[in-house]
Formats: C-alpha cells, structure tokens, sequence
C-alpha cells in the first residue's frame, strides 16, 4: 500500500499527461515539448519496450491536474492543450496513414493501457532515465554486477531502441562502476544517450540540469555516487538557478521519499519493537505517524529545490514505494522509480 502522505494520483491516472512550462498562457506557447520520464528499472530494461504511437488507443480524457489545479493547466489551457495536442497526434497519425485513428473526437490525454502491454514507454521527444539502470553494487554476490563495458552496452542497446528525439541519462547509486568516472569518458561510450554528471543540456530552450548523487546510507550496499550531508550540499549549490528540467536520482526530504525502513523489510517483528519502545507522535517533517518508515530524500535539496531553483519539473526516483506525481510550490515533481503497473510519467513542456 502507498502511503497518503501527499496527494498522490491515483496509479491508473498516472498515464495522463501533465501539462508544465508555460501552460498559463497557452496562446504564447510556440511548441510543445513532451517529456517521458522513467527511473529505477533495475535490470527490467529489457521488458521495456517503445510503444507505437498509433497502435493502441487513444484515450480520450480531461489533463489531470493535481494539488493546485491553476497552475497545472486552467479551462482556456485545457482547450488551447485540446486543439493542439489534437493537432500534433493527428499530424503524427497521417504521418503514419493509421486510419483507425481518425475517428473524431477531442483528444486531450494518454494512450490507455488496455491496448498496449503494460511494461510500454510512450513515445515523446525526450527520454530521461533518472538512474538505477543497474542492480551493480559494491558487494559482490548480494546483486549482479557489471563492469563498466557491459553497463554502457546494455544502457547503448536500451535506448537505441527508442524512437525519441533525445534520451537523457543520469546515474544512480547502483551504478557504482560509474562512479569515478569524468564525464567525457563515459560520454564518449554512452553514443545512444546524453549522460548529464553535474552538467547541463538544453533542448528547444529547456534547460537540462542532472546530478547522481544520493544521501549516505549504512544499510545499503550499493553506495555509487552516495554522500555525506556537506559534500551533497555543496553538488547542489553547484546546480544552475536557471534550470527549467532538474534530474537527480534522490528525490528532495518530505516529497515522494518516504521509504520502508531496512528493520521493517528485512526483521519486522524487531522492527515493531523498536517502534513500540520509540515516542510516540507524528512525524515532523509531513505530521504523519508512519512507523517502520522514514524519509529517504534529501534535506539540502529540498532547500535549493523549493527556495533557489524552482524548476518547472523535478524528476527522480530512489524510493520504489513512492512512485507518483505531486506539486509544491509551483513544481511538479516526478517519481518514476520502476513499478511494473506504472513505470512512466508524461508530461507536455509548453515552451513559449
Ligand atoms: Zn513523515
Ligand atoms: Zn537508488
């Protein structure tokens, strides 16, 4: 059961398409940029596969807009994003000559699952990966592990066969055999996707900026790119105010970050003692008591997330048990951490 910490949209809701960017003032924008996130499929990859953009049906359905409804898209947005996402799949469908598609209609959102397997990524411009691709880590025998050669060929073979513009890659701490290594050099390897370390890529006017860092955890094992409390803030000082698309592998402190403790899922009768012996009383970051749980994400990103960069969306993944989409602040942030029954989120960057 997820927790209903945030308001969370429902997982079969998740497939729509969330509207971002310049969404208030529909008229002034010039070009629709659509973003497919996905994150954590943790040697999955290979169930993931493109699905075709006139195979299956097209979902008639409103935008789901969430939290604060006005600044995801309002009615004159809703109509402006109706005409114009209408006009770029009916572009797309007689591009393709698929006749079935043209059957009137106002077509407004997702591609529904029911025609398409569950483990399809909808097409889109830009893929972005937010890390996790892998289950290497640095102790032998406890996960598969992979070199650095057999990790870039595999991440090589995914995302080759994806028909986006552009696919983007940001590591995560279970690509320990990328830790170390300087940009370039994995670039220079990675030929089917963009690897953004500290750096940033910008697409139509849309600034890119990744990160792979995570907090420092005992319990875990795979510990690439993870780090103590001053070393990461000082990474995400480091991230441009002028970031539009921010992708880390951890999601900020309090937001789609509440995670099974390592007690809870591994002895849960100590687990429930411990908790038994602790104050009672809610927790003081979301004032829910949620024992045998605790927030995975990271406090100094929160901080600059929400008070310096304020991007228009914040995607991540880390925390498996907090897949959704939620809104703070004006950002909408994304976690995409691999579920099979909902392993992609979508979102139309309206880009003025
Ligand atoms: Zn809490
Ligand atoms: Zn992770």
């Amino acid at each position: 059961m997820r927790p209903e910490i945030e308001k969370i949209l429902p997982s079969e809701m998740n497939d729509d398409v969330m509207s971002i960017g310049n969404v208030n003032c529909p008229n002034s924008a010039t070009k629709i940029v659509r973003i497919v996130h996905i994150s954590d499929t943790h040697h999955a990859h290979n169930t993931l596969t493109p699905l075709r953009p006139l195979s299956g049906n097209i979902a008639i359905l409103r935008s789901t807009s969430i939290d604060s409804p006005n600044q995801i898209i309002d009615e004159t947005g809703a109509d402006a994003f109706a005409r114009s996402a209408s006009a770029r799949l009916q572009m797309q469908a007689s591009e393709s000559n698929d006749s079935s598609f043209h059957k009137g209609g106002t077509f407004l959102s997702s591609f529904r699952r029911s025609h398409s397997s569950s483990t399809s990524v909808p097409p889109g411009d830009v893929l972005i990966h937010s890390g996790d691709f892998a289950w290497n880590s640095k102790a032998p025998g406890l996960f598969r592990s992979e070199n650095f050669e057999e990790i870039i060929q595999a991440m090589n073979d995914f995302f080759d066969r994806f028909p986006h513009k552009v696919k983007i890659f940001v590591a995560g701490n279970h690509e320990a055999s990328l830790e170390g290594k300087k940009l370039l050099s994995v670039q220079e390897r990675l030929t089917s996707a963009v690897y953004l370390y500290n750096s940033s890529y910008t697409y139509e006017g849309i600034h890119f900026y990744g990160a792979p860092y995570t907090p420092f955890r005992l319990t875990t094992n795979a510990t690439g790119f993870q780090r103590h409390s001053r070393s990461i803030a000082a990474h995400w000082r480091e991230i441009p105010s002028r970031t539009d698309v921010l992708i880390t592998h951890t999601p900020p402190h309090g937001i789609l970050d509440l995670a099974t403790d390592f007690t809870a899922r591994k002895v849960p009768k100590l687990s429930s003692a411990i908790h038994r012996l602790l104050p009672k009383g809610p927790c003081s970051t979301c004032g829910i008591i949620h024992p045998g749980r605790s927030h995975w994400g990271c406090r100094h990103l929160r901080e600059e997330v929400l008070i310096r960069i304020k991007p228009k969306l914040h995607l991540f993944g880390h925390v498996h048990e907090c897949n959704g989409i939620t809104t703070k602040n004006g950002v909408t942030f994304s976690n995409a951490a691999y579920k099979l029954s909902k392993q992609h989120h979508v979102f139309d960057y309206y880009v003025s």
